[in-house]
């Protein structure tokens, strides 16, 4: 059920019966000559909706731009201030809320997204915003870096990884024609994190981490798109039993414990 497609008499109807909103986050950034510079959006966005269509779930546009200054020194990649990715996350959820979408499920696709997007989290809270909202890197998921293991062990690295490249070959089999293919092989320099871009370009000159993304196919992609999506449907399904409770008036945010 994609938002970008419904009209709003369908979103009321779906409002009569859920408030739930699956919402896809990823970045425009290089991922090595081989990987599709979409590759986190498009993994992220795969993933949703698969569990939207799953759990006939609404799920909305993806957001296509993160934080990735760090991949800057190669062409092409766009990068938001943190800030930036802040604040149109709080936007985006503020927005739900007003229509009564009270469960929101951030199901992301890049690294350099999570620091910020919990820091908007953390200040919805901090304004009493009421709902549930929970980010999910969907690489992260325990299931997923198992999988991820015993595919490809230790070539997966940490960036332009064969397991999120092997997710976009499944969704845009067209984009690797022409992409060059290299004998898999790990490059593991000695580096501190975080590194600025030209930092970064300096330590990995080809932009992998330490990953033979070489090693992706459609076929891998199409297991851990499965594993993916079948993890986060256990996740969402427990968010909806959870129980919402309004705002309490009297307990303002600061100072008040986290979870
Ligand atoms: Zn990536």
């Amino acid at each position: 059920m994609l938002l970008e497609n419904m009209a709003y008499p369908e979103v009321e109807r779906y409002l009569e019966k859920r408030d739930v909103v699956l919402f896809p986050l990823g970045s425009t950034e290089q991922h090595s000559p081989y990987g599709l510079m979409g590759t986190d959006f498009i993994a992220a966005e795969a993933v949703a909706r698969r569990v939207g269509d799953r759990l006939s779930l609404l799920v909305a546009p993806t957001l296509a731009y993160g934080v990735s200054a760090h991949h800057m020194a190669f062409c092409g990649t766009v990068t938001l201030r943190p800030e930036t990715l802040a604040g149109v996350v709080a936007d985006v959820i503020r927005s739900f809320l007003a229509h009564g979408l009270r469960r929101v499920l951030l199901v992301n696709g890049h690294g350099g997204n999570v620091a910020p997007v919990q820091n908007a989290l953390a200040a919805l809270k901090y304004e009493n915003a009421p709902g549930i909202y929970e980010l999910v890197s969907w690489y992260d998921l325990p299931e997923v870096r198992q999988a991820a293991k015993e595919l490809f062990g230790e070539e997966e690295g940490q960036h332009a990884t064969p397991s999120e490249v092997s997710l976009s070959r499944r969704m845009r089999p067209d984009a690797f024609d022409g992409k060059p293919v290299r004998p898999a092989g790990r490059h593991r320099p000695e580096h501190h994190w975080p590194l600025n871009a030209g930092e970064f370009r300096a330590v990995f000159p080809d932009g992998r981490m330490e990953s033979s993304p070489w090693l992706a196919s459609a076929e891998h992609g199409e297991a851990l798109l499965e594993k993916a999506a079948a993890a986060l449907a256990e996740r969402v399904e427990k968010c909806l039993r959870l129980p919402l409770h309004e705002p309490s008036e009297s307990t303002g945010a600061a100072g008040r414990d986290g979870r």
